[in-house]
């Protein structure tokens, strides 16, 4: 046992499908640009490029149930619904079947961005930091066990803004699937047990007003969501 100065935080944590125990999470990694359709709504160009990713910290997250204060640095808040991995062992440079068994669970989430803010950083050439990483830029439903999940390219995910789809897709659509992103990722980054991966957003993403009533599906046997409110 280390004899640490201070106490460390406990980790934010995350509720299981059908579970007491409890996920402790850590870091949020983030695709860009992980379905065809979005890349092309968001004006870039869908070809197999590889992957970029961004980070979140988990302290951010916000819970199943929240209000989502609307910041008021923004006039554009936007949402974008995303299947998540969670991680059950740390994984340093593995390979696609390795990958497989670094895989704890899955969630749905949203992904909060302040969009005017991240125009700006993408003209400015500055990192999009201030627009993706504030308190409740993300949000999970609780995680399913793999055991007892749909291997994800079965599993559908969906967002509903006041009762109205917004956001519909088969993660089968994923340009870089689950387990090519956790060995990509894992080959520069070491990632640890308790990290999350927010796998990237299909079409359809949009402004959030206050008032609100968000819901998102992780469509499967076992299913799931998460449903907030904006204030
Ligand atoms: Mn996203």
């Amino acid at each position: 046992m280390n004899d640490w100065i201070i106490k460390s935080s406990i980790p934010v944590e995350c509720d299981v499908l059908n579970e007491s125990l409890q996920f402790p999470s850590r870091n949020i990694y983030c695709v860009g640009r992980n379905y065809r359709d979005h890349a092309i709504e968001m004006g870039g160009d869908p070809q197999r490029e590889k992957p970029f990713f961004f980070q979140k910290t988990s302290d951010i997250l916000i819970k199943n149930g929240s209000e989502l204060l609307y910041p008021k640095d923004t006039s554009d808040l936007q949402y974008e619904v995303e299947l998540v991995v969670a991680i059950s062992k740390d994984a340093f440079k593995v390979g696609l079947h390795e990958a497989k068994n670094k895989v704890f669970g899955y969630a749905v989430g949203v992904d909060i961005t302040k969009r005017d803010l991240q125009k700006i950083s993408k003209n400015s050439g500055e990192p999009w930091f201030s627009a993706k990483v504030f308190y409740g830029s993300a949000m999970i439903s609780d995680i399913v066990p793999k055991e007892d999940s749909y291997h994800p390219d079965d599993i559908k995910i969906s967002l509903e803004v006041n009762g109205k789809r917004k956001q519909f897709t088969g993660c089968n659509k994923m340009i870089w699937n689950v387990f090519e992103l956790i060995s990509i990722l894992s080959q520069t980054i070491p990632l640890k047990a308790g990290d999350l991966i927010f796998t990237g957003t299909p079409s359809g993403v949009g402004q959030l007003q206050k008032g609100d009533i968000i819901e998102a599906k992780l469509i499967q046997n076992n299913s799931t969501s998460l449903s907030f409110v904006v204030e």
